[in-house]
């Protein structure tokens, strides 16, 4: 990647290792094996549940695509 820097460097996808509760909401359980979003933030580790997770990417998305549209327009 040289020097191109990855925006979303804080995030991944990882399987549980153990049962986690969604940081969004403590009600979604995150059973062992299930495939969840890890957010790292300076130290701290989140993970966040499958229907949460693609939440997050599709308001990113959103968020991506507005930012590439101010960029491309003209000052
Ligand atoms: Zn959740």
């Amino acid at each position: 990647m040289g020097s191109q820097r990855s925006l979303l460097r804080s995030l991944s996808v990882d399987t549980a290792k153990r049962k986690h509760y969604c940081k969004a909401n403590k009600r979604h359980v995150l059973e062992k094996g299930q495939r969840i979003l890890v957010v790292k933030i300076d130290r701290d580790r989140f993970h966040y549940c499958f229907d949460c997770a693609l939440k997050f990417v599709t308001t990113a998305r959103s968020g991506l695509d507005a930012l590439e549209t101010e960029l491309r327009s003209d000052p």
